[in-house]
Formats: structure tokens, C-alpha cells, sequence
């Protein structure tokens, strides 16, 4: 039990209704700082961010309001967080962010509230926008020592990973090695989906090169329980392609609740160039001279708020492999055309001519030589009005799978590439729907309903996030 301090001797001599007065008599008896001191521990909730995958920075915490803000130990401005709750008694408490977070207004909410937990984080769900209030939300605890996680988006860290991976331990056309060890000592996962052979070629798909973008792990972990599955598109994908995954790129950014994207002096996804510094892309590039991967696709999340980041997009080189606008183009309007319609808007294609390659996946596999397709997928967190949950986002991935198995990738020589031989495909193909055109002043209309403060800013960028 803690000593009694001032606040509490205020409380028992001058008894609980004198709260407020207490603390007017502390503001004018004691420095600021020590009257921080005092709020920050005397809150009726205390915030825990020591769980993997936690972040939060408390700046003041006081009766039935906590202060917090993204932390971003050392690095830019970015807007993750996640922490638990738990109340010393019932009531409201509201939770205050700062007003601008990573350059947007109210940017450390997304626009279907904040992600909460009640069973510490077993279950998550949207809170929706009912309780949110601009910067800030509030909760109702109903009783004393009620445990309450919130996060800025659903989480997914080792313990989702290992709960897949345990699903689907005996699994025949799973394998399970370790790429890596991590700078802070964690083994990182290399999964592989079918087996090579002779008419087959090898493919990488990558997730979380930056920590933060959790909604991308269920689509990819959608994708990987297709391609591993007994349906008609799972074998036909496994008898045209092997499937080597690296779930979490930046391991430890995931599990210790690391913002990921802008990490000093550069990021996991701007680590491809000459000298690697991070043993996941050492350890990448490695396995590549090994496999030879023909495609590479990687999985993001773009920025929460920014109205155009509300859809699905692919992003990448356009002419780097040569058709990889056409195979992106035909990829999307096969996923396009599978994905009900409360799945987010899109995937529209931005891939953009470049003349160089950046030091980022989607580049340095798109420049490489007898590679077919490369690209970087972008899915956002919590579009308005659209489903982005665990359940609807594994959707999404089986979806993304079945149309990997439909799209005809043609390769730089110029005449089609061995995948599309496989025509005898058992699943029926019509043209995929029309592709969508590349104009960069062109927003999707969902996207841009409404005038916000962002678009006033002038904020709108697609290199926002990968
Ligand atoms: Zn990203």
C-alpha cells in the first residue's frame, strides 16, 4: 500500500466532495511541478502500457480526465497509440489528445473512433464515433477496477501471429523456419506456403515494415489462410506459386509498440538500399538470392486520417518490372470485383514512372532483374462507413488470394509468363472490371466527401505512408 500523500490526507480530512476544493488548495500552495506531480498520480483511472505493443505518454491525469499523447521515443511525429485503463471507481473519464498529432487535426482518431478491448485484449473492436468529441473520447466505467484497453486501431502482435500459426500447425503446405534474430534478440518468422518445383515460381509477400499498421496483418493473415487452404483457388495458386511471408519485418517495433513508420535514421521500408542496416532486410535480400522471388507484394497501412487514405491502393514503380501496370491493373479489378461492399473503396492503382529506384520493397524488387510484379498494398485503418475488423479484413486477404489465382501476370520479355499457362484454371474467369486510371488529381469520390480542416491544409499526398 502507498503512502498517504497530500491529496489523500486532503480527501480524508475534508471528505470526498472536496475533491475540486483540494485541489484548488494545492494550486495555491505548491509549485507548478508539484502540482503535476501530484495530478499524474492521482487520476481516478492509471494507464499500463506494459504489454507488447503499448504506447502511450500520460501529460497530466487528473480527477476523470487523462492527458496522453502518441510516444514517440526519439523519433518523428506519428500517431500510435495504446494503452490499458483501469478505474479506481464507476463514471466517466475522458481521454484528451492533442489537438494536432503527426500534422493533422484530431489525427490520433480515426473516423470510426478508437479501438477498444475489455477482455485485455483478447477481443477488439471499433467504438465508433458516438463517445469521440474532436481531440478526445470518453468511456463510462461501470464499476471499480474495470480493466479497459484503447487503441488508435485494433492491434495485432505475437500473440495473433502465434494464435494463426497455432491454427494452423499441422497444416501440410505450412513451414515455419526463422528468417532472423531481431536487434533486440526475437526470432522473426519466415512462413512457406507450398513447395518449389520446376513450373514454379516463388513469391514474397511482407507486413509490417512499419510497426504501426496493424490492419494490414489480418488482410495478409486472410491471404496466407487462403493460399494454405483445400479450395479450388488455394491449389491452383499452390501448383503455379510458393509463398514465402515475412509477417512482421520490423519484429521488434511490433511487439514493443514502436511507431515503425520514420524510425530514425530511416525505416524498415527505406532500408532496401546497398547497405542494409536492419537484420529483417539483410536477412530478406539474402533469402532472395536463394528463392529468386518473381513477385513481391507488400503490405501497409497509409495514414489514419487523410481523407484520399480511406481507400485500398496499390503503390509502387509503374514500368519497373515492365508490365507491372498492367499485372497491378489486372490484379486490382480481379480484388475489386471480389470484395463485397463494405469492404473499403478500391484498390485503385497509383503506381507511379519512376526512373530510379527508391530504397523501399516495392522498388527494390520492381527493379530487379526476372522480377514480374512488385507492388506495395496499401489498406486503411477505419475508413468511415466501411468494415475494417479482424473477421471482414482475413476476408479481404482470401479475396486478394482467389484474385492473385485469376490475374494472366505477363513478364518483362514481353510474352506471357509461365502462370498463365495454367489457363485450365477450375475457377470460371471473365474479363476482371474495368481498371481504374492512374490520374493522380483524381480522387475517389467516397474519399473526399466533405470538406475537412485536412483538405483546407492543402495536406494531400501519396506518399504519405509506404
Ligand atoms: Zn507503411
Amino acid at each position: 500500500m502507498r503512502p498517504m500523500n497530500r491529496r489523500d490526507w486532503l480527501k480524508t480530512t475534508m471528505g470526498g466532495a472536496s475533491v475540486v476544493m483540494g485541489l484548488t488548495v494545492l494550486v495555491l500552495t505548491t509549485t507548478a511541478s508539484q502540482v503535476q506531480a501530484e495530478i499524474v498520480s492521482e487520476g481516478t483511472v492509471t494507464i499500463n502500457t506494459a504489454f507488447p505493443g503499448g504506447n502511450a505518454k500520460v501529460t497530466a491525469n487528473a480527477d476523470s480526465s487523462v492527458h496522453l499523447e502518441p510516444d514517440l521515443r526519439g523519433g518523428r511525429p506519428w500517431f500510435y497509440w495504446c494503452f490499458e485503463a483501469t478505474s479506481t471507481k464507476p463514471g466517466n473519464v475522458t481521454f484528451v489528445f492533442p489537438e494536432n498529432v503527426a500534422g493533422f487535426k484530431n489525427g490520433a482518431i480515426g473516423f470510426q473512433g478508437p479501438a477498444i478491448s475489455t477482455d485485455l485484449g483478447t477481443t477488439w473492436k471499433w467504438m465508433g464515433t458516438a463517445q469521440v468529441d474532436g481531440d478526445s473520447f470518453f468511456y463510462d466505467f461501470t464499476k471499480a477496477n474495470e480493466r479497459v484497453r484503447f487503441a488508435v486501431t485494433i492491434p495485432y502482435v505475437q500473440t495473433e501471429l502465434d494464435d494463426f500459426l497455432k491454427k494452423n500447425a499441422s497444416n501440410p503446405h505450412l513451414k515455419k523456419s526463422v528468417l532472423t534474430k531481431s536487434r533486440d534478440g526475437r526470432e522473426v518468422e519466415l512462413l512457406q506456403i507450398g513447395s518449389p518445383g520446376p513450373e514454379v515460381l516463388s513469391m514474397l509477400v511482407t507486413g509490417r515494415h512499419h510497426a504501426t499498421e496493424t490492419i494490414a496483418s489480418y488482410v495478409l493473415e486472410g491471404f496466407l489462410q487462403e493460399a494454405m487452404s483445400e479450395s479450388e483457388f488455394a491449389k491452383e495458386f499452390r501448383k503455379k506459386y510458393v509463398l514465402y511471408a515475412v509477417p512482421f519485418v520490423d519484429k521488434d517495433g511490433v511487439e514493443e509498440g514502436d511507431q515503425g513508420k520514420n524510425r530514425r535514421p530511416h525505416d524498415h521500408n527505406r532500408d532496401y538500399g546497398e547497405k542494409s542496416i536492419y537484420p529483417e532486410i539483410q536477412a530478406i535480400k539474402k533469402l532472395d538470392k536463394e528463392k529468386n522471388f518473381r513477385f513481391a507484394l507488400d503490405f501497409h497501412c497509409p495514414t489514419l486520417v487523410m481523407n484520399d487514405h480511406q481507400v485500398m491502393y496499390f503503390v509502387g514503380p509503374k514500368e519497373h518490372p515492365a508490365y507491372n501496370f498492367q499485372n497491378v491493373s489486372e490484379l486490382a479489378g480481379w480484388i475489386k470485383k471480389g470484395l463485397p461492399k463494405s469492404a473499403p473503396v478500391g484498390p485503385y492503382v497509383w503506381l507511379r514512372p519512376a526512373k530510379t529506384p527508391a530504397p523501399m520493397n516495392s522498388n527494390y524488387f520492381g527493379f530487379k532483374k526476372g522480377t514480374i510484379m512488385a507492388a506495395t498494398l496499401e489498406i486503411p485503418f477505419a475508413p468511415p462507413g466501411k468494415s475494417t475488423n479482424p473477421a471482414s479484413c482475413r476476408k479481404y486477404g482470401q479475396t486478394i488470394l482467389a484474385a492473385w489465382v485469376s490475374t494472366h501476370f505477363r513478364a518483362p520479355v514481353g510474352k506471357p509468363d509461365a502462370t498463365a499457362k495454367h489457363s485450365a484454371t477450375p475457377v470460371k474467369k471473365t474479363n476482371p472490371v474495368a481498371t481504374v486510371p492512374d490520374k493522380f488529381e483524381w480522387l475517389p469520390l467516397e474519399a473526399t466527401d466533405g470538406q475537412t480542416d485536412l483538405d483546407r491544409q492543402g495536406s494531400h499526398s501519396y506518399d504519405a505512408c509506404w
